[in-house]
């Protein structure tokens, strides 16, 4: 399995610009005339000099273009940035994984193969679903046909790994059409999926239309419905889940996203980028990590970024227990479990001890269980997810 070795830490570059806002989207993006490439590439290129230096100590394994839509940043502003993450951090591991998200519009022969000419070697395409009267309902842009021909364009680019993201419970939709959906991206040979339930967030022109009545949502027992079909209908295609909410087949486990489900350090560059900065060695009694949030606002990012201000909007301290809190949250989110004795040992404090409360009773209801020293959920733990990693808060 694709699994972040110890030790090594992981970049997130986010590029806050998309075409047009999706109406159930909250993320950090903007929609404006004339994009900004070169200031934005310039600004996180600033940031990236002032933060090398906190993680030095770490073997760079992953890079991540997130958004927003990154493909809109184009593949020279992409390739200076890859290359300018490469100098910084020269110790690397042999495989680095270098992911781009990409929205089907964007997903045209020629300028794929050009990311994949400055180092991009893994695309996530945000398929969201094939039907194109769903698409238009939540506003996106392009049909289930040009999501079709992307994948296969990302595919004669030479990606190394396609990734596509799906969505259930949109307003209207059938488990026959989640259903249909995920055989096709199956028999498309897609080597990973992010499959997502639709969350109404606040503030979202989505949410506005659900609470007034004029869009109905699937309800519980049809979204659970969708739910149960997605492990059965891909287990055939060797696409298996390793975490709640993503499949994949063996070796295109996405390496960025469990490094933060294994409480790995990583960077983020960027408008509204967190970053998470654990100290290399926890033996010392007062060792605790960071996180950190950058200035929200592109234009504010940008601005102060330029004139090499500080661009971080947030600090917070996270103590230890709070992080051996958030690693059993995390770690049983995926599905190979945690180690506790080796966390243990990593944190200096003892996890079997700490939360001996919650784990036996989790063990009781049959949601997790013990092989060795790993703790891991059950299949009826993996139905409840959500719940089981609330029991250790
Ligand atoms: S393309 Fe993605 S980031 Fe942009 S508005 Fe739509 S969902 Fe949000």
């Amino acid at each position: 399995m694709n699994i972040p070795a110890p030790g090594t830490f992981s970049v997130y570059v986010h590029f806050p610009y998309c075409e047009v806002r999706c109406t159930y989207c909250d993320f950090n993006t903007y929609v404006v005339d004339n994009l900004p490439t070169k200031a934005y590439t310039k600004a996180v290129l600033t940031e990236l000099d002032s933060r090398r230096s906190d993680y030095e100590a770490w073997t760079l394994t992953s890079i991540y273009f997130g958004g927003g839509t990154p493909s809109l940043w184009g593949p020279s502003g992409v390739g200076k940035v890859i290359s300018a993450l490469c100098e910084a951090f020269p110790r690397q591991t042999e495989h680095l994984e270098i992911t781009m998200e990409c929205n089907p519009s964007e997903a045209k022969l020629e300028s794929l193969a050009q990311y994949v000419d400055v180092g991009v070697e893994r695309l996530s395409i945000g398929v969201q679903t094939l039907d194109d009267v769903l698409l238009r309902a939540v506003s996106r842009r392009h049909t289930g046909a040009e999501a079709l021909a992307g994948l296969m364009a990302a595919r004669e680019a030479g990606f190394r790994s396609i990734s596509a993201d799906l969505m259930f419970g949109l307003p209207g939709q059938t488990t026959a059409q989640f259903v249909s959906d995920l055989r096709v991206l199956a028999e498309m040979s897609v080597d990973h999926l992010s499959v997502y339930h639709l969350t109404l967030e606040p503030g979202t022109a989505m949410t506005r239309e659900v609470r007034a009545g004029r869009l109905q949502l699937p309800d519980d027992d049809a979204q659970a419905d969708m739910w149960e079909h997605i492990a059965p209908t891909l287990m055939p295609y060797g696409l298996k889940f390793y975490e709640v909410s993503n499949l994949a087949r063996t070796g295109h486990e996405s390496r960025h996203n469990s490094s933060y489900w294994l409480g790995r350090p990583y960077l983020g560059l960027g408008a509204g980028a967190h970053s998470f900065c654990p100290p290399t060695d926890w033996s010392n009694l007062n060792a605790y990590a960071t996180r950190r949030e950058n200035l929200k606002h592109h234009r504010n990012y940008t601005s102060h970024a330029l004139r090499s201000a500080s661009v971080t909007h947030g600090l917070e301290r996270i103590e230890r227990d709070a992080h051996l809190r958030e690693r059993l949250f995390t770690g049983l989110r995926h599905l190979p479990g945690i180690d506790i004795d080796a966390l243990t040992r990593e944190l200096k404090i003892d996890a079997r001890e700490v939360f001996a409360g919650p784990i036996d009773r989790l063990v009781d209801q049959g949601l997790v269980r013990w092989r060795g020293s790993t703790l891991s959920l059950t299949s009826k733990g993996f139905t409840y997810a959500d719940s089981v990693a609330s029991a250790f808060f």
